[in-house]
């Protein structure tokens, strides 16, 4: 491959998010335009040897062919008081509202309610699903989706957390369950389906080594995609949006509408929604507000480290 050139950034976190302070990575500039690398700090090489892959891609081969101009996207309702989940909803356009649940420290009853005052912020034509990043046992999940569904639920992310789980949940409860953490690499969707653990798979462009490597793990699935960003600056963002634009389906709204959780972007024209779309381009990138985010000396020594065992890894595996 030609030599691509190589900008090590870290953009701060607009609020803590997973544990994340910071998003720090590499974006690689090719003749297709611009990629991103941008693994979590706690993977180690092999898996972020597919990260780099979808990098590479974006930064040497046009996107495939989309099949619609414009990206539904879910609005996000942290474990907020109801007042504040009601507000989120309503200032964000967006039709469809992802609610996290479970989280630790606080009562059933704080889901119940947070998840009643974004209905009825949305009205009954919107979409409302929940998200419990695996937290619940399969007991309290029953309990608590047979509960929640008096909200009319459009689906339950990763209520528990292993697969076996899931495919016991699916049989006790109505709501329709989406895989997330569930899915690492690409032989995970074809499990999920052969267990009949899940009714949809949230699929993310770098863990999975690309845009046409997503593409290719949702057909052999055969189960409706939600397309989630890894919490990505534009450059990243565009890759997740070329892969819904290219589906031939999306029943779904989009986990995309992420950008507003960094603290800045890359881009001179940022990948932000508007009223719950956002358009299927590819963002330039502005060299000044580049320049802001990039790493020099021994913090950028040290992410370039990553990238060159991500290059190593991506070469052993062939
Ligand atoms: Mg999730």
């Amino acid at each position: 491959m030609r030599l691509l050139e190589r900008v090590p950034f870290r953009i701060p976190m607009a609020t803590r998010f997973r544990g994340v302070e910071a998003r720090e990575g590499v974006l690689l500039r090719g003749p297709a335009g611009w990629g991103e690398f941008s693994p979590f700090p706690d993977y180690p090489p092999e898996a972020c040897a597919r990260w780099l892959a979808a990098a590479q891609e974006a930064a040497s081969t046009p996107w495939p062919s989309p099949v619609r101009d414009r990206v539904p996207v879910n609005c996000i309702v942290p474990a907020v008081d109801p007042r504040r989940a009601h507000a989120i909803v309503r200032g964000s356009g967006c039709r469809t509202a992802k609610v996290k649940v479970a989280e630790p420290g606080q009562r059933e009853q704080d889901d119940l309610a947070r998840v009643e005052a974004v209905r009825d912020a949305l009205g009954a034509g919107g979409r409302v699903r929940v998200d419990a990043n695996g937290a619940w046992d399969t007991e309290t999940a029953t309990r608590m989706l047979r509960a929640l569904d008096r909200f009319d639920l459009e689906y339950a992310e990763q209520p528990v957390a292993t697969l076996e789980e899931m495919a016991a949940l699916r049989r006790r409860v109505d709501v329709r369950l989406a895989a997330d953490e569930s899915v690492r690499t690409a032989e995970d969707p074809l499990r999920i389906a052969g267990l009949e653990a899940a009714d949809i798979v949230v699929l993310k462009v770098q863990p999975l080594g690309g845009v046409r490597a997503a593409l290719e793990v949702a057909e052999a699935a055969g189960l409706p995609v939600v397309v989630s960003s890894a919490l990505e600056t534009s450059v990243g963002l565009a890759a997740g949006v070329a892969l819904a634009a290219a589906l031939p389906e999306l029943p779904y709204a989009c986990g995309l509408a992420t950008l507003s959780l960094l603290d800045g972007d890359v881009a001179a024209d940022p990948l932000r929604h508007v009223d719950g779309k956002l358009p299927v381009r590819r963002p330039v990138v502005d060299p000044e507000a580049l320049a802001a985010f990039t790493l020099t000396g021994r913090d950028a020594a040290a992410v370039l480290d990553r990238f060159d065992a991500a290059v190593a890894a991506l070469r052993e595996a062939g």
